[in-house]
């Protein structure tokens, strides 16, 4: 067992349940462990089924087990000890639901996708039409339905969960909460996305020049397309899951990287950059090739170079799993072709203010 750094709360954390920590140097992501999360992970690991969506889930590397008693706020400044992912399955019912997530001592150990970002700009869409498993007991579901029905995931399969966005004339972000996402209807969300993508004209106003935003947009656009398309060849449930989207609100950062990308998003720059330049841009490189399997593994390290300018994945798996014979998720593909359909729009708009 090996000790990890000092842990403290994730600063960016714009959705979900309070608790997760990060190590100092942001680079890990440290989240309460749910056993059907933990399972999932080893499943994308494991088993080829799984292996297209690897590209679009984060790193996952193990659970840690708190030592002592947990108190709430755990893991800060406490020393965490890595335990073999063999050794995870025990107490099981501590571990069944969200609220009990305070007396929790286990904690996924996730590569933190904030991390290189200067300015990271974070949207965490939920996926899906329904947030609760069938065996859920019924005034749970009912709640759950009523829920989705008074909000914008039974009509699009898609709700804005919480952003954040920065100007680069202010120190912090500016943050929309869940009751934003709560209280709009479907028809305000192309609103709801223009205020996560706002064009800036300076760097004291939220968001990004359109000839910066523009590329990052048409990219996401594609990617998002293809995650839609792993999705549709998979037989599972992804309750609860969500669409992290993030982009660099820095302009240096992304002026300097988006000068080698034209208007529409593709590469301008020639390929034949050493290995090393490549491989910092390694995030965008994805979009020249087509959804082919040309794409899957290449290396994780992006440690060199500058960071990435977006990241889009799916999270939140607590509640997922594979369901042979059942078809794909239908709520979650509704939300993804929502989503497709509202950057679309976007694209539009900002292509007009070029
Ligand atoms: P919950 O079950 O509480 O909803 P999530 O997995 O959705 O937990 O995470 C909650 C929030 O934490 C997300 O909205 C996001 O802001 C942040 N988060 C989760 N996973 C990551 C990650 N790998 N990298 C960066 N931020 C993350
Ligand atoms: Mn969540």
């Amino acid at each position: 067992p090996s000790n990890l750094p000092p842990t403290v709360p994730l600063a960016s954390q714009v959705g979900g349940h309070a608790g997760v920590q990060t190590t100092e140097d942001n680079s890990l992501l440290l989240k309460p462990a749910l056993p059907q999360e933990i399972a999932f992970y080893q499943q994308i690991a494991s088993d080829p089924t799984l292996s297209r969506l690897k590209q679009w889930t984060c790193k996952f590397l193990g659970t840690l087990q708190l030592h002592g008693t947990v108190k709430e706020g755990a893991g800060e400044g406490m020393p965490l000890e890595i335990t073999p992912l063999d050794g995870v399955a025990e107490n099981k019912d501590q571990y069944n639901d969200h609220h009990c997530l305070r007396s929790i001592s286990l904690t996924d150990l996730l590569e933190n996708l904030t991390h290189g970002f200067i300015k990271p700009n974070i949207l965490d869409v939920k996926l899906g039409t329904v947030f609760c498993d069938e065996s859920a007991p019924p005034e749970k579901r009912a709640r759950m339905e009523l829920e989705a029905r008074e909000t914008t995931s039974a009509e699009t399969g898609v709700r804005l969960t919480g952003f954040q966005v920065h100007s680069n004339g202010a120190p912090g972000p500016v943050i929309t909460s869940k009751a934003y996402g709560k209280g709009i209807t479907a028809s305000q969300l192309p609103e709801g996305i223009a205020r996560f993508f706002p064009v800036s004209a300076e760097q004291t106003q939220l968001g990004l020049p359109a000839n910066f935003l523009l590329p990052i947009l048409v990219r996401l656009h594609k990617d998002i397309g293809r995650i839609k398309v792993t999705l549709e060849e998979i037989e599972m449930r992804l309750v609860g899951a969500s669409l992290l989207i993030i982009y660099e609100g820095d302009w240096a950062t992304t002026g300097s990287v988006e000068e080698t990308w034209n208007a529409a998003g593709e590469r301008v720059l020639e390929d034949e950059e050493d290995d090393a330049d490549a491989e910092g841009v390694e995030d965008m490189e994805t979009v020249n090739d087509d959804n082919s399997a040309s794409d899957d593994e290449d290396s994780d390290d992006d440690e060199e170079g500058p960071g990435p300018v977006y990241i889009v994945k799916l999270i939140d798996f607590a509640h997922t799993r594979l369901t042979p014979g059942l078809g794909p998720d239908k709520g979650v593909i509704l939300g993804l072709r929502t989503v497709l359909g509202l950057l679309s729009e976007r694209i539009k708009e900002v292509r007009e203010l070029i």
